[in-house]
Formats: C-alpha cells, structure tokens, sequence
C-alpha cells in the first residue's frame, strides 16, 4: 500500500524568463513501513520534493496522495491539518527553540494544538525517554550535544504520533557516533511502521534505508534498493 504517491509532479518557481524548473514531471511511490533515501546534488530539487511530502508547498502541476488523499489543490488551512495529523519533521540545523528546555521543546507541537498541560508534560518527558534523553529534560539546547539535539527534535516530532517521518539531512551535522545514534532510532522508528523519506549526501547514511531514489536536474534518475530493502522483501 502506497502512503505516498506523486504522479507527473511538476514545481516552477517564478515565471517567464526567470521560471526554475525545480521538479519535472516527478513519479514515485513510497509504502507504508517503507525507509526512502533521497539522494542527489545540490539544485536538484530534493528540498523542494520534501516540502511537497510535508504539505509545507503545493505543486504547480501533477498529483499528490497521500495516504490515498488527494492534497495537490489543498488550501493553505486543509494543508496544515493534514501535515500536524501525519507528518512529523527532522532537519539538520534540528530547528529547536533555543531559550526553551528539551521539555518545553517537545511540548511545542501540543501547545500548538491546545492539548491541556498535564497531559502534556506526560507525553514529552515519554517522547524524550523513547529517545534517550529521560535525564535531559531541563536542559536548553545550548547545554546539549549535536545528536541529543536531534534526539529532542525527534522526540518532537513524535508528539502528534505521525504515521510519515520526513528527515532532511539529519546527520549533516553530527559527528560518526552521533550519527550512528540518530539512524540506530530511525531505524527502530521505521520498524515500529513510520514510514520514513529522508534526503541525506551520503551513501553509507542512505545505506540504512530500504530504497534508495536519486534525482538530478528535478527528475530521479535512478532507483537502488539496498541490502535492507533486499533482505526486508
Ligand atoms: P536541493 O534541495 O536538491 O538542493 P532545491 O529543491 O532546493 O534543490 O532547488 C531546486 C531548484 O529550484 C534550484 O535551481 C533552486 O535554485 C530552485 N529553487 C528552490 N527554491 C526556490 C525558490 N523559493 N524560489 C526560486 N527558486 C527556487
Ligand atoms: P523547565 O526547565 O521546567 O522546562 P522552562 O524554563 O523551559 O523550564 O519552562 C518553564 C515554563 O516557563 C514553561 O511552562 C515555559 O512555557 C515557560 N517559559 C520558559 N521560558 C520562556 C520564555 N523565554 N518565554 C516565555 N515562557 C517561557
């Protein structure tokens, strides 16, 4: 079962003689429980495929379904529903609040959506046990390492309980532990069946995925499965 589907996706930006040709005519379809790397150089449109999966963007032509529902002509409001119910994100800079606590951090997303405090506290000190960080909840990101920072922002991106994990470079800017770290939980959140898509430069992170889908100048090129996707089947 595909969770995500594009077909014929198309993004321009701009108009005329300034038009960039971002995707062209993209195609491709992710199941669910699935682990997808994206790969491909710098302009090839990765980020721009990402913030489409995310709902955060609309294509310019060209479907999109997800989890079987048409969002490609969304509206801004319906867009941000869908993406707080089942997309949760990870990015390289981690894109934490740095004057709040690991805690306060995690909450975010439940502040956002009016969930009474309590409750709250309750689930994020849980999301940050999951991740290893049950003894750091006071800390600010300031007073934390690179990789417990995305175990924070990870730990927030669970909160919502999304059933698609999009991760943009999420060791970019970790050291080789840290790394090992954040794909080791990836991959225990990917078995548990969040279905994870995550853009990454370098080939033993992408490794770890079950696929992995290549693009260059707004098209994919090619497809590999790894010898995770191989031995998953
Ligand atoms: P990648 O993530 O692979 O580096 P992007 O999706 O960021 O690629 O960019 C694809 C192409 O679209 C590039 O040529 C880039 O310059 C262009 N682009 C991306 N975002 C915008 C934007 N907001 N406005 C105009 N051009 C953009
Ligand atoms: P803790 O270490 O107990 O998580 P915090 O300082 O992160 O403590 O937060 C305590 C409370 O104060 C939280 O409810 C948080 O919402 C609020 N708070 C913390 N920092 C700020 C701030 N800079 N602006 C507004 N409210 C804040």
């Amino acid at each position: 079962l595909s969770i995500i589907k594009v077909s014929n996706l198309s993004k321009i930006y701009g108009e005329g003689e300034v038009a960039v040709k971002a995707l062209k005519e993209v195609s491709f379809e992710v199941d669910e429980g699935e682990f997808v790397a994206v790969m491909g150089p710098s302009g090839s449109g990765k980020s721009t495929l990402m913030n489409i999966l995310g709902c955060l963007d609309t294509p310019t032509s060209g479907e999109y379904y997800l989890d079987g529902v048409n969002v490609s002509s969304m509206s801004e409001k319906e867009l941000a529903k869908i993406r707080n119910l089942k997309v949760g994100f990870i990015f390289q800079t981690f894109n934490l609040l740095p004057r709040f606590s690991a805690l306060r951090n995690v909450e975010q997303p439940m502040i956002y959506k009016g969930v009474p405090r309590q409750k709250r506290l309750k689930i994020a000190r849980k999301a940050l046990e999951s991740v290893g960080l049950g003894d750091r909840l006071h800390h600010k990101p300031s007073e934390l390492s690179g990789g417990q920072c995305q175990r924070v922002a990870i730990a927030r991106s669970l909160v919502n309980d999304p059933q698609i994990i999009l991760a943009d470079e999420p060791t970019g800017n970790l050291d080789s532990k840290s790394e090992e770290d954040i794909l080791e939980i990836l991959n225990g959140l990917n078995e548990k069946g969040i279905t994870i898509v995550m853009v990454t430069h370098d080939r033993v992170v992408a490794s770890h995925a079950h696929r992995i889908v290549h693009f260059k100048d707004g098209e994919i090129i090619r497809e590999d499965k790894t010898q995770n996707g191989i031995n998953r089947e």
